[in-house]
């Protein structure tokens, strides 16, 4: 079993000096190692508060816990059960506030 991680892994963000010169995405994703690093943030909650607060009720720890189990494909169907735009929703989402 994997160990909790309390710091947040830093996601990967595009050279401030190239940015301005583009309109590219800023913020360019996790890879599969920083998102399973991530994924060991969750503790898993018996009464997880993620999922009401999430306003498309994605199931967050269950495609936590497929990410952590490298089950990308599962953890993609389990966020579309709810949500049919995840890459849109995952940018707008103001959850790091
Ligand atoms: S993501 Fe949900 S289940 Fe995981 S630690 Fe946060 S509130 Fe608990």
């Amino acid at each position: 079993m994997s160990r909790i991680q309390h710091e947040k892994t830093q996601m990967p963000m595009q050279n401030p000096k190239k940015r301005i010169k583009n309109f590219d995405v800023v913020e360019l994703g996790y890879n599969i190692e920083l998102a399973q690093q991530e994924s060991n943030r969750c503790v898993n909650c018996k009464k997880p508060k993620c999922i009401p607060y999430c306003p498309v009720e994605i199931d967050i720890p269950k495609f936590i816990m497929e990410i952590k189990d490298g089950k990308f494909g599962e953890a993609y169907y389990t966020m579309t059960e709810t949500n049919i735009f995840p890459s849109i929703t995952g940018r707008v989402c103001p959850q790091e506030e």
